[in-house]
């Protein structure tokens, strides 16, 4: 208790960080405390830590990339970092010997486009593995070397729709044939079942739907490192806002990041962590209504995206297998020379000649307990009922655990006081003027 009771600024909470004297909860420990009908007030906490991380197709990056000593050419008209295009500029850096580079992280590469793409090369780039980079120079002349993040002076990501305020849930409902998208781990069909995206009640924007204390300039953490809120996101409107943000990626923890593989093509992991302010009593009570039986889900055909019915994210998250349990022990003779489970994991965490499930690759979205035969994989992921139906879930894009990860690793860094808060410069505003809640519905 802080023996406060009228609304706080964040210069105090930031005071009684440093003094060491702020309680701060994380988003789970929160919501398990209203759950269990405590009643938090205003004294009661400071800081809460939300987090969300799964697929978030809307990420990019910079890169300024040493390429040959002066002199040696004028500038790159093309150029590719393990085999995925990149474009050149827009800085030419005029026979200074270096590119900039920007990267998208759902750009598939050019020597293995279902395999890899931008999100395995950010990946890749922070656990500090070697790089190819290949230019064309403006006189038609090839140039290649090798280089690692360490000899880089700028690497930043700029990331234009990140963190939605939860999503939407999607299958083959209307009897379509298999469609291929992002959202399935292979062309979805009428059986295909239900793939769901978004981290429900932890997810830092349905923990502050006002954007009373996210705004422009609010510190975060993006991959474990330090970064901001820029503003809004694309197809971001007042109903259902997502956030542009950018981070340097120098202290990245490569375990948030990676590619992976759809049926639509190779995707892009993130994961963002936002402190939330507990200023006053309006914060307290979105904080303390933000539970997972109370957020709203839209089911949507694949077909349109145009949502058929709502469910929450109860259906998702609450009484579900967060984890995929694996016993290796168990066999399958069929499955002897090809794990379908293995084939189909969009992280290629699963070694089935090994009997190993690479535990810190894995996104725990359930692919593998779907497709295993003989019952190593395991998990109860949830179903969903439409259409007088039950659709039984067979694939999440975010990941539970790892943004409770995240949040807990974001409170970490407040109770050490290794991270203050941020008054924002000022509010986020949507990029169309006068946008209206309702306007934007192109989910
Ligand atoms: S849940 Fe299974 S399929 Fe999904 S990432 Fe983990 S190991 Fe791969």
């Amino acid at each position: 208790m802080t023996g406060l009771t009228k609304p706080k600024t964040v210069a105090e909470i930031n005071e009684r960080l440093r003094r060491g004297e702020a309680v701060v909860l994380t988003a789970q420990e929160f919501k398990a405390e209203v759950r269990r009908g405590v009643r938090e007030r205003l004294e009661d906490v400071d800081v809460v830590t939300t987090a969300s991380h799964g697929v978030m197709s809307g990420t990019a990056a910079v890169f300024s990339v040493p390429v040959s000593g002066r002199g040696v050419f004028s500038r790159a008209t093309r150029a590719w970092l393990n085999g995925v295009p990149a474009f050149p500029g827009p800085a030419p850096n005029e026979r200074l010997g270096y590119v900039d580079l920007m990267v998208y992280g759902t750009t598939p590469s050019r020597d293995a486009p279902g395999r890899y793409g931008g999100g395995h090369l950010f990946r890749d780039l922070v656990e500090g593995k070697e790089v190819q980079i290949e230019i064309v120079t403006d006189e038609d002349r090839p140039l290649s070397r090798r280089f690692t993040l360490e000899e880089l002076d700028f690497a930043r990501m700029y990331n234009f729709r990140n963190a939605y305020r939860n999503y939407m849930a999607f299958g083959n409902f209307k009897g379509h044939s298999p469609i291929s998208t992002i959202f399935g781990f292979r062309p979805m069909g009428p059986e295909s079942g239900v793939t769901t995206v978004g981290t429900g009640e932890l997810n830092p924007l349905q923990n502050d739907p006002e954007l009373r204390t996210i705004g422009v300039g609010t510190r975060i953490l993006v991959n474990e490192a330090p970064g901001l809120v820029v503003g809004c996101g694309t197809r971001s409107g007042p109903d259902r806002p997502n956030l542009s943000v950018v981070a340097d990626m120098f202290t990245m923890n490569p375990r948030y990041m990676g590619g992976f593989i759809t049926g639509g093509g190779v995707e892009v992991l993130n994961a963002v962590a936002i402190p939330i302010p507990v200023l006053n009593d309006a914060v307290l009570r979105a904080l303390s209504h933000c539970l997972d039986e109370k957020i709203s889900l839209p089911v949507a055909d694949l077909s349109d995206r145009l949502p058929l019915a709502e469910v929450t994210y109860a259906e998702v998250w609450q009484g579900r297998d967060l984890t995929i349990a694996f016993d290796p022990t168990r066999r399958c003779p069929e499955c002897a020379d090809a794990c379908p489970a293995e084939a189909a994991c969009p992280v290629e965490a699963i070694s089935w000649r090994e009997r190993h499930l690479d535990k810190e690759r894995c996104t725990r979205c359930g692919a593998c307990a779907v497709l295993c035969r003989g019952g190593a994989f395991g998990a109860d992921l949830g179903r969903i009922e439409l259409l007088g139906r039950q659709w039984p879930i067979t694939f999440r894009l975010s990941d539970r655990v790892r943004a409770m990860e995240l949040a807990e690793s974001l409170k970490g860094r407040l109770l050490r006081g290794e991270f203050l808060l941020s008054e924002s410069v000022t509010p986020i505003t949507f990029q169309r003027p006068g946008a209206k809640p309702g306007d934007f519905r192109r989910s």
